[in-house]
């Protein structure tokens, strides 16, 4: 499937007819378990020598299915998807780390990825250094022996900072260490991180994949592509695992080693497993993404430039104006377009932005991104509220500053709402 056209892909990639019934959509197979053939099929799948399904914790069908069409669309080896955006950069981040070693990360991401670096993965021992990711000598002077990944965002959340991603890939290439870039508000539409670099990407399918606000998940989906075993610094892949018998997971399973790993470790012992519900809505949400994707980039491009030229609005930060500093860099990363996520500054200030919220009619005031509805959020005091001033500046959201999510109405309704909510 993977030589399929991306309208194509999304799709087909993942999903038969059910070998069952010939049921023509992927069925949502909502059973816990699964029955073994014979005391020996149960013993090769325990094994990792058959693959097949056990128990939904660690696989279940549908969830299969999504997993295949995002490996497909994303240009990866093999995917796994986990209850939750959060819950994937965890998985990430686990057959990697371990006390005392640390990633080096962007200082652009969503905030919550700020709070979660910042603060809880500290629990286990792990820490993060916050760099400008536009830097690469301070991100190549930020990497020590202790470093085992960089991570970044494709399009940042929520100021629409499109990060060099082939420039960041060598910088961690050379360092050996593997670069993760969360494409949660591109979309493998928009941009394929991997195609520029990047070992892994991680999403939160709850965004514009599902893209209609029903499903909380995540995905990890693995390029294949880099060598666990070229150092000693990754042993949970390269060395005997203690944790699955002793097996050793790059030399049996190749550009495969980091799902499998995912799955019979990350999701057996952490458990943070996607439901086929989910997977389902995730499903059947993917098969409209690129003419969704389309139609949010041209209602996001209308409205960006109405607000900009509008004298109650300070300034605009979305990479599909020419005046983004990203604006270059879309023709490289993301040339279909930049997405529908941007904010802007009133010169009314943090009134101004309050009285706003207050006032639209078609824009829901929520903490979501990538919904059919158009959006609309005060960063400062909610999804970025536990950042310092400094932090919120850092990661485009500011006091005086609103973040929109353009859904795909019709833009000129859009464009009259906030006309009117701006007084
Ligand atoms: C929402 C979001 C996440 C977290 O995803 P959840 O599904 O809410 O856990 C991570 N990164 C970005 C860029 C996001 O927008």
């Amino acid at each position: 499937m993977t030589t399929h056209q991306f309208e194509t892909a999304q799709i087909h990639a993942g999903a038969k007819p059910d070998p069952a019934t010939g049921a023509r959509q992927t069925p949502i197979y909502q059973s816990t378990a699964y029955v073994f053939r014979d005391a020996d099929h149960a013993a090769a799948l325990f094994n990792l020598q058959e693959v097949g399904f056990i128990y939904s914790r660690l696989t279940n069908p549908t969830v299969a299915a999504l997993q295949d069409r995002l490996a497909a669309l994303e240009g990866g080896a093999g995917a796994v998807c986990c209850s939750s955006g959060h819950a994937a950069q965890i998985m990430a981040l686990f057959p990697l780390m371990g006390p005392g070693l640390n990633i080096v990360a962007s200082n652009r991401l969503y905030g919550g990825t700020v709070t979660q670096f910042s603060q809880t993965i500290r629990r286990f021992g792990w820490s993060a250094k916050f760099v400008d990711i536009d830097d690469t000598d301070a991100l190549e002077a930020a990497i020590d022996d202790n470093t085992r990944a960089v991570f970044c965002e494709s399009i940042a959340n929520p100021g629409g900072h499109i990060a060099d991603l082939a420039a960041i890939a060598a910088v961690a290439d050379r360092a050996g260490v593997p670069l993760i870039v969360d494409n949660t508000t591109a979309t493998p539409y928009l941009c394929r991180p991997i195609e520029h670099g990047a070992t892994l990407v991680v999403t939160s399918m709850t965004k514009y994949l599902t893209g209609n606000g029903t499903v909380t998940g995540g995905a990890i989906i693995d390029s294949g592509r880099f060598d666990w075993s070229a150092s000693d610094k990754f042993p949970s892949l390269s060395a005997p695992e203690p944790a699955y018998h002793g097996l050793k997971f790059h030399e049996t399973f190749g550009p495969l080693a980091f799902t499998f790993h995912s799955i019979a470790i990350g999701l057996r012992d952490l458990g943070m497993t996607l439901n086929a519900q989910a997977a389902h809505y995730t499903l059947m949400g993917i098969e409209t993404l690129s003419l969704r994707m389309d139609r949010h980039v041209a209602n996001a491009v209308k409205v960006a430039q109405w607000l900009e030229r509008d004298p109650r609005v300070a300034y605009v930060t979305y990479a599909g104006l020419p005046s983004s500093p990203s604006y270059a860099r879309m023709a490289t990363y993301c040339p279909k377009g930049a997405s529908s996520l941007f904010t802007f500054s009133l010169k009314g200030g943090y009134e101004a932005c309050v009285q706003l919220i207050d006032r639209v009619k078609i824009f829901s005031h929520v903490a979501n991104l990538g919904d059919t509805r158009s959006l609309i959020i005060h960063s400062a005091s909610t999804t970025h509220r536990q950042l310092t001033e400094a932090q919120q500046i850092a990661a485009g959201a500011a006091p005086d500053v609103v973040r929109l999510s353009i859904g795909t109405e019709d833009a000129d309704d859009l464009i009259a709402d906030l006309d009117q909510a701006l007084g």
